[in-house]
């Protein structure tokens, strides 16, 4: 199930553009806009939630797969060298986008 008035689901729908690494029918991974680090790519599931913490079953078992579909994604996008998974879950964390997403962070030494 997607929001209307999520930024992440109208990037699924394809109502707002984005510069697309990866596709199938779970996940979406994209470049995020403002990148961090040297690659900065972004992994969402098809499923509209807001917080880890707010994941039902089917929520967790997308969370699942997309954190042991990473290492393919990331070796296709060079990061075969290391890269960093960030979660942010709420306002102490910084969240801005309130459908979960899983940071993906490389192509250079990370500062920490
Ligand atoms: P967070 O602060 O964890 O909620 O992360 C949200 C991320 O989404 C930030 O790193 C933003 O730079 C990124 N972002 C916001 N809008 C877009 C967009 N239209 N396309 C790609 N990334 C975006
Ligand atoms: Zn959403």
């Amino acid at each position: 199930m997607l929001s209307n008035d999520c930024l992440f689901c109208k990037i699924i729908e394809g109502k707002i553009p984005s510069s697309k690494v990866y596709e199938d029918d779970k996940m979406l991974v994209f470049k995020d806009i403002e990148p961090k680090a040297k690659v900065h790519l972004l992994a969402i599931a098809k499923t509209h939630f807001k917080l880890l913490s707010e994941a039902d079953e089917k929520g967790q078992e997308l969370v699942k797969y997309m954190l042991f579909k990473i290492p393919e994604i990331a070796k296709q996008n060079g990061l075969a060298n290391g890269y960093r998974l960030i979660i942010n879950q709420g306002d102490d964390a910084g969240q801005t986008v309130f459908h979960l997403h899983i940071h993906i962070l490389g192509g250079e030494t990370l500062p920490w």
